[in-house]
C-alpha cells in the first residue's frame, strides 16, 4: 500500500480535514521541542476518538508504515520526531476531560488534555494533579505518560508514573486494550508501569486515569541567595538530612539568574552566585514548624539574603524566573542545548565544579538550572551556531556532562526521556544484555517495530532475534536493513 492509498483509507475513516498530506502544512510537525532535528512526516492524522486512533494504527500496520504519536510537541529529546516514510498521529484534538471524581481521587482524561487543564478541572473540588513539568501550560497528558515527566514538585510527590493508575492504549497491532485501572495496584505484570515512560514505542495512549491529590492547607515558599552553588548545594543536603521533604527545592546558578533577569525581570537578590527556591506544603502547623527549620538551615549554610513570599503574587514572582529559565537563556545566547541528567544529590558541588572545568576547557558557557532536591540537573549549554565549530564544541560539552552523570552513579536523563537524541548514550549506561532485555519488552508489544522506531535504542534489535551473543548475521543484516549492536 502506498502512502497515497493509506491517506485515502484514513480520509475515509477520519474525514478529509483530519488527514494532512500537503507538504507545506506537514512542515508544522517536522520537529518537537528539540528543534535542531527536523523530519517532515509523510502524513499527519488527527483522531478524535480511541476507535479512530486504533483505525489509524491498524491502517499503518496493514501498510507496514511506521507511526509516531505526538501530543503537544514540547518534548526535548526528539521523541515525537516524525519519520519521513511514516504517519504522525497527533492527539491534540482529543482534549476531553471525561471524569473528575474527587470522591475516589481520580480523573479520567483524553491524551491531548493539557497537564494544567487537569488541575484547573480538579481545583474547584479542592484537588490538583501533582506532576508539574515547567511546560505544564502546553504539554499533554499523553506526552507526560510517554515521557514519565517530572517537575519541580516531584521531589515530594513523585513522577507521572506515581500518578497514573490506568490507561487505555492502542496496542501496536491496532487493538484497544486497558492497562491498570483505578486502583493503585493491579494483579499480574505491571504493564501500566512498562507503558509509562515508553516514549511512544509500546503503543498510543487514548485515555489516562490519573490520581488527584488534595490541595494542601498551607504552602510557604522562600528564596535564599548564596554566594556560590557549593553553599546552596550544602543547604539542600542539610534540609534533606534534617528529614524535611520540601515540595520543591530548585537551584539556579549565576548565569541562569542573569538570563532570567534579562528575560522576566524577576528581581532576584543582587550579587547571588546561586539561589534556592524552597517550597513546603501540607498541614499549616507542620509547614510552619519545618519552614523555620529550613530558614535556619539556609542561614547556617551561608545564605546572605532570605526572602519569604508574603502571598501568592510574591510566590509567583519567585517562580517566574525559574519557570522561564530555559527560554530566558535565549536572551544571553543565540543558541543553547538543554541537557537533562541526574546525579546523587550529595555529588552536586563536585559535579558542578567538573562541569565548570569542562565548560572552561571548551570555551563554552554553561548555565545551570536544576531540581536540586532530587539531583536532576538541567545544564543549558550556550553557543552561537554562526561561529564556526561552536555547535560541535557545545555538543562535546553536553556529552561530557552526561558522562559525568554516569561517572557519579546517576542517569543520562531525569525527565526529558531518551528519544532519538540520547539513544547514542544508552550503551554508556547499560550493557548489551541490559539493552537486549529492554528490547525484548519492546518486541513483546510491537513485533513489527512500527511504533516510534529509531527512538530510545541506538540500534533496534530485531524481534525474534535471540538476545546475548550472536552467531552469524541475521538475514536482515546481510540485506543491509539492520545492524546488531
Ligand atoms: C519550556 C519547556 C519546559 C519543560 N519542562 C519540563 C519539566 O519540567 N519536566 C519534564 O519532565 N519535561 C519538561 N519538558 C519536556 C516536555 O514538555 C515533556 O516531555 C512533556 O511530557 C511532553 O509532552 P508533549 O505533549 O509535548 O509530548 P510530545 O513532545 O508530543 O511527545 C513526547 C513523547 O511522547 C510520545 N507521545 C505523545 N503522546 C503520546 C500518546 N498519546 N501515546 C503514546 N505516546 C505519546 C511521543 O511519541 C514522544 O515520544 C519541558 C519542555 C519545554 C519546551
Amino acid at each position: 500500500m502506498t502512502i497515497d492509498d493509506l491517506a485515502g483509507r484514513l480520509r475515509t475513516a477520519l474525514g478529509g480535514k483530519r488527514v494532512i498530506t500537503d507538504r507545506q502544512e506537514l512542515r508544522t510537525y517536522e520537529c518537537d521541542g528539540l528543534a535542531h532535528y527536523k523530519v517532515t512526516p509523510a502524513l499527519v492524522a488527527f483522531p478524535h476518538t480511541a476507535e479512530e486512533c486504533a483505525a489509524v494504527v491498524r491502517a499503518c500496520v496493514d501498510a507496514s508504515v511506521p507511526y509516531v504519536a505526538r501530543g503537544s510537541g514540547t518534548g526535548l529529546s526528539g521523541g515525537a520526531l516524525p519519520r519521513a516514510d511514516g504517519v504522525l498521529i497527533v492527539t491534540s484534538q482529543m482534549r476531553t476531560i471525561r471524569e473528575v471524581a474527587p470522591e475516589d481521587e481520580r480523573a479520567v482524561v483524553e491524551p491531548g488534555v493539557l497537564n494544567l487543564q487537569v488541575t484547573n478541572a480538579a481545583s474547584p473540588f479542592g484537588y490538583y494533579y501533582a506532576p508539574d513539568p515547567s511546560s505544564q501550560q502546553i504539554c499533554s497528558i499523553g506526552g507526560n505518560v510517554a515521557e514519565n515527566s517530572g517537575g519541580a514538585h516531584c521531589l515530594k510527590y513523585g513522577f507521572t508514573t506515581n500518578h497514573v493508575t490506568g490507561a487505555q492504549i492502542v496496542a501496536p497491532d491496532g487493538e484497544l486494550v486497558r492497562l491498570g485501572g483505578r486502583a493503585l495496584d493491579a494483579p499480574g505484570y505491571d504493564l501500566r508501569g512498562a507503558f509509562v515512560g515508553s516514549e511512544g514505542t509500546l503503543g498510543v495512549a487514548t485515555e489516562v486515569t490519573v490520581r488527584l491529590v488534595r490541595l494542601p492547607e498551607s504552602v510557604r515558599t522562600l528564596l535564599a541567595a548564596f554566594e556560590s552553588t557549593d553553599r546552596a548545594g550544602a543547604a539542600t543536603s542539610a534540609i534533606i538530612a534534617a528529614g524535611v521533604v520540601p515540595a520543591a527545592v530548585e537551584m539556579m546558578d549565576v548565569l541562569a539568574i542573569e538570563a532570567a533577569e534579562a528575560a522576566v525581570n524577576c528581581g532576584y537578590p543582587a550579587g547571588a552566585g546561586a539561589i534556592l527556591i524552597v517550597e513546603l506544603d501540607g498541614p499549616a502547623a507542620e509547614v510552619d514548624a519545618q519552614f523555620d527549620q529550613v530558614r535556619r538551615l539556609c542561614d547556617d549554610n551561608g545564605a546572605f539574603e532570605i526572602r519569604i513570599a508574603a502571598d501568592d503574587a510574591e510566590r509567583a514572582l519567585f517562580w517566574k524566573g525559574r519557570k522561564s529559565a530555559f527560554a530566558a537563556v535565549g536572551r544571553i545566547s543565540p543558541d543553547y542545548i538543554v541537557q537533562d541528567g541526574v546525579i546523587p544529590r550529595t555529588a552536586l558541588p563536585e559535579v558542578l565544579h567538573r562541569i565548570g572545568e569542562v565548560s572552561a576547557a571548551h570555551g563554552i558557557r554553561v548555565a545551570n538550572v536544576f531540581h536540586a532536591g532530587d539531583g536532576n540537573l538541567h545544564p543549558l549549554v550556550l553557543f552561537d551556531d554562526a561561529v564556526e565549530g561552536e555547535a560541535e564544541r557545545a555538543e562535546e560539552v553536553s556529552g561530557a556532562i552526561i558522562d559525568l552523570c554516569i561517572e557519579y552513579g546517576g542517569s543520562i536523563t531525569g525527565e526529558h526521556g531518551v528519544g532519538m537524541d540520547k539513544a547514542k548514550y544508552m550503551p554508556r549506561m547499560f550493557t548489551d544484555d541490559d539493552l537486549d532485555t529492554m528490547q525484548l519488552v519492546r518486541c513483546a508489544f510491537d513485533p513489527d517495530g512500527l511504533a516510534n522506531p529509531g527512538k530510545i535504542f541506538p540500534t533496534p534489535r530485531l524481534c525474534g532475534e535471540v538476545p546475548g551473543r550472536h552467531k552469524g548475521a541475521h538475514p536482515a543484516q546481510e540485506a543491509g536493513l539492520a545492524e546488531v549492536f
